[in-house]
């Protein structure tokens, strides 16, 4: 066939400096990448690497670990070493233990400003200590825990308030000659972080990590992050991100993966392209659909399987994606890049997809 176009981008990237998390590039001509936070108790070391190769599985880029005590501090070493992606120590209150993160080998550092106190006197000591090792800092404000002073200045935490917080504290760093740095203005209305986040883009080339913070369950919490990630990416702006959900961190990975996916900052994995059905559907579309994507779910390939209920889009739908079925009176037409190889009575779609999808898979060079 016809060689495939290179993907469409809605905007050209913001142009940020690039920093390094671990091994990960972050910023600069990177590619936007994923991470989650591990729920675990941190000094709970086994179930926390347990934790951690879940996340690496499902596709997680960087990974952030809380560090609430010092038995947290102490397990960071063991869980940096042997975390096959690099870890964020997560710090608030207690600067000490952003030395120990960094003597811990972690890839980074985030600490949150208004949670520090006497963070001013420290800043010489930590910029030095992470310029040492080469451990960049989040600068990690948060609408919940937004320094007081600001607070009264602005009565509540706008997005001019959270910009300022960041890059106050930034220029605090800034002032001992670091700037190995990465900044998050998180609030949990999208509305308020768009506006945030735009306006920290302008004002700095620092690179951010996007986050929607308490944004929900499962459902609103997707919902949430993909449309305040999905304004932002579409301008360009973002670098790393992070969904937060009230769900196990494997469900804020795949939200994440499949935001880039969707707007081209990602090969696209499997894909389905499933009908809505309506009254002229002649199978029970929901069920082939979730029967296909269950067997291909997983799956690490780039694959567009078109999965339509009639013959009004149907065939036209199935030759443009990878693999698909066009059904009609019982019966399915089976179509691989392009072509009717074989037509089936409507019992056998599922699987002859799922084994037309796993030859095309293999033929591909994956597995
Ligand atoms: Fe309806 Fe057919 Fe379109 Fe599916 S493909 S929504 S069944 S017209």
């Amino acid at each position: 066939g016809m060689p495939k176009p290179p993907p469409l981008e809605l905007a050209p990237r913001r142009r940020s400096r690039q920093i390094r998390v671990g091994d990960v590039p972050v910023g600069g001509d990177a590619p936007v990448t994923v991470q989650s936070m591990t729920t675990t108790v941190t000094a709970d070391v086994g179930s926390t690497l347990r934790q951690i190769a879940e996340l690496t599985a499902a596709g997680c880029q960087i990974v952030r670990v809380a560090c609430p005590s010092q038995d947290d501090a102490d397990a960071l070493a063991t869980i940096a070493r042997q975390s096959p992606i690099p870890v964020i120590a997560d710090i608030h209150f207690q600067p000490r233990y952003v030395f120990a993160a960094i003597a811990a080998g972690c890839g980074a550092v985030r600490v949150n400003p208004g949670n520090i106190k006497q963070f001013d006197d420290k800043v010489a000591e930590i910029a030095r200590a992470a310029a040492d090792a080469g451990v960049p800092i989040r600068i990690g404000v948060n609408a919940g825990s937004l320094d007081k002073r600001l607070l009264r200045k602005y009565g509540r935490a706008t997005p001019e308030a959270l910009v300022e917080s960041a890059l106050w504290e930034c220029s605090l760093f800034e002032e001992h000659g670091f700037r190995d740095i990465k900044i998050s203005v998180k609030h949990n209305d999208p509305v308020v972080m768009v506006s945030a986040y735009r306006m920290l883009a302008e004002r700095c080339d620092y690179p951010l990590h996007l986050g929607v913070t308490e944004a929900g369950p499962a459902f609103q919490g997707t919902i949430k992050s993909a449309v305040a990630f999905g304004a932002l990416l579409a301008e360009g702006i973002g670098d790393t991100i992070r969904v937060s959900l009230s769900a196990p961190p494997v469900e804020e990975v795949k939200v994440g993966l499949q935001i880039l996916e969707a707007l081209n900052l990602r090969e696209r994995g499997l894909e389905i392209v499933s009908c809505p059905s309506c009254g002229r559907a002649q199978v029970d579309v929901y069920k082939m659909a979730e029967e296909v994507t269950a067997a291909l779910d997983g799956m690490n390939v780039p694959l567009r399987v078109a999965v339509m209920g009639c013959v009004v889009n149907g065939p036209g739908e199935a030759r443009e994606a990878d693999l698909g079925v066009a059904s009609g009176n019982g019966k399915g037409q089976i179509f691989v890049e392009g072509r009717v190889v074989r037509t089936v009575a409507e019992p056998q779609i599922p699987e002859t997809l799922i084994e037309e999808a796993l030859k095309l898979a293999k033929q591909r060079g994956h597995e």
